[in-house]
């Protein structure tokens, strides 16, 4: 595997100091969809910077010490120039999508596919077709991306059936945050009450036992996440990684306090990215690490599932001569 200077250095940052390393932008505040969990089409937006600001701006990140960029929106690939350019300028650049534009080529960066469930679920929460042109355009991809899926009241029943749908497809891995509401909100339609949540912690360490190390979730990151676990040691903003690790942007380059906005409730938090960070770092556990070598490095390969073997040996069978 190889890893850039650029990328060693990010990870010695992460252990050894207590620096921002990253920038969360949103670099575009248009979206082709309006998905029932999120609170970006329900706010007023500013305007955005255009493609010549945009790139200022990034680069004046950059110069000022921070090397990672994860691409947020509205919908990132309507702005496909600018994931190009921000995956020039730094060292890693992980870009979010909701995959119906498909995924601009990138020469270091990662993209992330936001996908919530298999077909039904998925539609249900992010529109009728997105699921089918989204997977559709999955073979085009130069490299296989991430899937992404927002556990919510509405998919929590079917993890293990779009685990293993997601398998039989060509992508890197998966990753998972739970629905993060707003503060003050009862969300009751989408967000899984913390108690509940913990059981669906275990079932996906249980999915991950069976299906292997393509689903981006250890028994670290499950600690961080269980309200009996050290899910309290970093649930509000002061304590929070994105506190000190990482600055967030508006499209406008304006700051704001988090990816999910200014009213997300840190108390309720689900964010499959801190509970990553910490649980490889804090303490350090390699299991974790990779998850993240894997969002990081493109050439990254994870070891192959017993699941996905079975599947060969079955392909094998109906179609061996
Ligand atoms: S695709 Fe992303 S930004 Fe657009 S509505 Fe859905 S969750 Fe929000
Ligand atoms: S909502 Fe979550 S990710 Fe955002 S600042 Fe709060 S604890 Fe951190």
């Amino acid at each position: 595997m190889h890893l850039s200077f650029g990328k060693l250095i990010i990870f010695a940052q992460w252990l050894l100091t207590r620096r921002p390393t990253t920038v969360a932008i949103d670099i575009t505040h248009k979206c082709n969809l309006k998905c029932l969990h999120c609170y970006w089409w329900k706010q007023e937006h500013p305007m955005e910077l255009d493609d010549g600001q945009m790139v200022a701006f990034l680069k004046g990140l950059r110069a000022g010490g921070l090397r990672a960029a994860i691409l947020y929106g509205g919908e990132p690939t309507l702005r496909p120039e600018i994931c190009r350019a921000a995956d020039r300028i730094f060292d890693i650049s992980l870009a979010f999508t909701n995959g119906v534009n498909g995924f601009p080529r990138l020469q270091n960066g990662q993209w992330i596919l936001s996908l919530d469930g298999p077909e039904t679920e998925n539609d249900r929460i992010r529109g009728e077709g997105v699921y089918q042109k989204a997977v559709e355009n999955l073979e085009y991809a130069a490299r296989p991306p991430i899937v992404h899926m927002t556990i919510s009241k509405i998919n929590q029943n079917s993890l293990e059936r779009f685990v293993r749908e997601m398998m039989a497809l060509p992508i890197k891995g998966m990753g998972f945050s739970f629905v993060t509401p707003n503060r003050g909100m009862a969300d009751e339609n989408l967000f899984i009450p913390l108690a509940q949540r913990n059981q669906l912690v275990m079932e996906l360490l249980r999915l991950r036992k069976k299906y292997g190390e393509k689903v981006g979730f250890t028994p670290a990151m499950a600690r961080h996440l269980l309200t009996h676990g050290a899910f309290s040691e970093w649930n509000n903003l002061s304590t929070c990684p994105v506190s000190q690790r990482v600055r967030c942007y508006r499209s406008d380059g304006r700051p704001k306090v988090c990816t999910y906005g200014d009213q997300a409730d840190c108390s309720r938090c689900g964010c499959a990215a801190v509970v990553a960070y910490r649980g490889a770092y804090k303490p350090f556990d390699y299991q974790t690490l990779r998850v993240i070598l894997g969002l990081m490095t493109p050439a990254y390969q994870a070891r192959k599932s017993p699941y996905e073997k079975d599947v060969e040996n079955i392909s094998g069978e109906t179609n061996g001569p």
